[in-house]
C-alpha cells in the first residue's frame, strides 16, 4: 500500500529521480531531470501499479508516440487462453501497452492471466466488470475498480466526463449516432435509471484515494466521443473535454497521474483543432486517441483509416494511439487482426514521430538506415530495418525468383541503372582529366 508514502508524481515534484524515471529517460534518450519535471507537471505519465513489476514506459510530451492494443473476451466469445495468446502476439508485434476489455466469461481469471503473461503496462475499464458481474451501482463500480487495482492493473479508463452536465448537452445535440463508447453508454444508463450523478464523477475524491493506494494511472475516458464523421465536433464532445480538463487538475493536485482519451471519428481537416483543443483544456495532459478514423465507409480497412488519422493526430501532439484492427465495427478481433492492427498503428506512430520536432531525429535514423540498405540493394539489411520483417520476406520470396533487384522493374531497376549511369559519368570525367593532365 502506498499509504503514507509518496506517489511517483509527488517524488518527482520533490526533485527526486526514481528508478522508473531513470529507465524511461534512458530508453527515450532524454535527460532524467527533464523527464522528472515533465512527470512532476503531469505532462508525462509512467503507468505502473505498485503491485506489479512492469517495464516502465513513458507517455506524453517530448517522448515517442506509444501504441496500446485492446483485447478481451465478449459475451459471445470468452476463452481465457485465446486472450492470453492475443496479448502475447500483440507484445511480440510491438505493442507498448495492452488493455483488457473483457466482458464475457470469468473476467478475473482472464485479467489475471493477461497480467501474468506480459511485462508491459496493462489497463482495464472497471465499469465493464461492474455491469457484467455486479449491479451497476456506486458500490459495484468501486468494487470493480478496487479489485482490478489489487490485481495489479497499471491504468484504468474511467468515464468521469459523462455526467449529468454533459448528458444534458448530449440530449440537446443532433447526433446521428448518439453514444458509441460502451463505458459512456453504461454511465448514461446508470444516470437515466437512477437520476443520480455518475458515481466516478460524484465520488472522484474517493476514486483518487484508490488510485493513490495502488499508484494507478487514470485514463479519463471520452465516453461521449462521436461515432461518425457527421457527429465529429459537437458541443457534447467539447463539453466533455472541458470536464476532463478540470478532472486532470484535481488528479494532479492529489499527486495522481492522469491522461485523457479522445475521439474516435474525425475528418482529417478537424484533427488539428481537436487535438490542440484537448491539449489546451487539459493543460498538456498526455493524450490517448482511439483512432481517429477519418472516414466511415471502410469497414474491413479501419486499421488503415485509423492509421491515417493517427498519423495526423500524432503529428499535432497526440501521445498515445489505440490500435484499430481490420475487424473494427465488424467482429471481435482474432489474433491475426490484433497483430495486423498493432503493426499498422505502429506505422502511424512512427510516421507521426518523423514529424514531431522533439523526437524526429531519433525516428529519422531508422528511415535513413532503410534508405541506405535500399540504395545498396542489400535485402537482408532491408528486412532487418522493416517494421514487419516476416511480411517483407514473404513478399520478396513468394515467386521463388532470386534477383539482386526485385521483380517490380527487374532489369530496368532504377536504382541500379542510375548508379551505372553515375559511374559511367565518373569514369568519363576521370578519363578526361587524366587525358588533359598527361604530358
Ligand atoms: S527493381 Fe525497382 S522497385 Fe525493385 S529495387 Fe529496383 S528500383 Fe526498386
Amino acid at each position: 500500500m502506498l499509504v503514507g508514502t509518496m506517489t511517483l508524481m509527488e517524488e518527482a515534484r520533490r526533485g527526486r529521480i526514481p528508478e522508473e524515471i531513470k529507465l524511461v529517460a534512458d530508453k527515450e534518450g532524454i535527460e532524467p531531470d527533464k523527464l522528472r519535471r515533465l512527470v512532476a507537471s503531469g505532462r508525462v505519465v509512467i503507468p505502473k501499479n505498485i503491485r506489479r513489476d512492469v517495464e516502465p514506459l513513458g507517455i506524453g510530451e517530448t517522448l515517442t508516440t506509444k501504441v496500446n492494443v485492446n483485447l478481451g473476451s465478449s459475451q459471445d466469445l470468452a476463452e481465457p487462453d485465446a486472450e492470453v495468446k492475443k496479448a502475447m502476439a500483440a507484445v511480440k508485434a510491438g505493442a507498448d501497452t495492452l488493455m483488457d476489455l473483457s466482458t464475457g466469461g470469468d473476467l478475473d481469471l482472464i485479467r489475471r492471466k493477461i497480467l501474468e503473461s506480459v511485462t508491459v503496462p496493462v489497463g482495464t475499464v472497471p465499469i465493464y466488470q461492474a455491469a457484467v458481474e455486479e449491479d451497476l451501482t456506486s458500490q459495484g463500480l468501486f468494487n470493480a475498480l478496487e479489485q482490478q487495482a489489487k490485481d495489479g492493473v497499471d491504468f484504468v479508463t474511467v468515464h468521469v466526463g459523462v455526467n449529468l452536465n454533459s448528458f444534458e448537452r448530449l440530449k440537446r445535440s443532433h447526433r446521428i449516432m448518439g453514444v458509441v463508447s460502451r463505458g459512456g453508454s453504461l454511465s448514461l444508463k446508470y444516470m437515466s435509471e437512477t437520476g443520480k450523478e455518475n458515481p466516478y464523477y460524484a465520488e472522484y475524491d474517493y476514486l483518487l484515494e484508490v488510485a493513490r493506494e495502488y499508484e494507478l494511472t487514470l485514463s479519463l475516458g471520452d465516453g461521449l466521443r462521436p461515432g461518425c464523421i457527421e457527429d465529429a465536433s459537437d458541443r457534447a464532445k467539447y463539453m466533455e473535454f472541458i470536464m476532463l480538463g478540470e478532472l486532470v487538475d484535481r488528479a494532479r493536485e492529489a499527486g495522481i497521474q492522469a491522461m485523457v482519451e479522445g475521439p474516435g471519428h474525425v475528418p482529417a481537416d478537424e484533427i488539428e483543432t481537436s487535438v490542440k483543443a484537448m491539449k489546451y483544456v487539459t493543460d498538456g495532459a498526455p493524450l490517448y486517441l482511439l483512432g481517429p478514423v477519418v472516414t466511415d465507409i471502410a469497414p474491413g480497412y479501419d486499421h488503415i483509416t485509423a492509421a491515417i488519422g493517427g498519423t495526423i493526430a500524432g503529428m499535432y501532439g497526440t501521445d498515445f494511439l489505440c490500435a484499430t484492427t481490420p475487424s473494427e465495427h465488424l467482429d471481435l478481433p482474432t489474433e491475426e487482426d490484433i497483430v495486423e492492427g498493432t503493426i499498422v498503428t505502429r506505422i502511424a506512430a512512427h510516421s507521426a514521430d518523423l514529424a514531431k520536432s522533439e523526437v524526429k531525429d531519433r525516428a529519422r535514423a531508422w528511415d535513413r538506415k532503410m534508405a541506405v540498405a535500399r540504395n545498396e540493394l542489400d535485402w537482408p539489411a532491408q528486412f532487418e530495418c522493416a517494421i514487419d520483417p516476416k511480411k517483407a520476406r514473404q513478399i520478396r520470396h513468394r515467386r521463388g525468383v532470386e534477383l539482386d533487384t526485385c521483380t517490380m522493374c527487374s532489369e530496368f531497376c532504377a536504382i541500379r541503372l542510375a548508379k551505372e549511369a553515375m559511374k559511367r559519368e565518373d569514369d568519363t570525367e576521370k578519363g578526361r582529366f587524366e587525358k588533359e593532365n598527361t604530358c
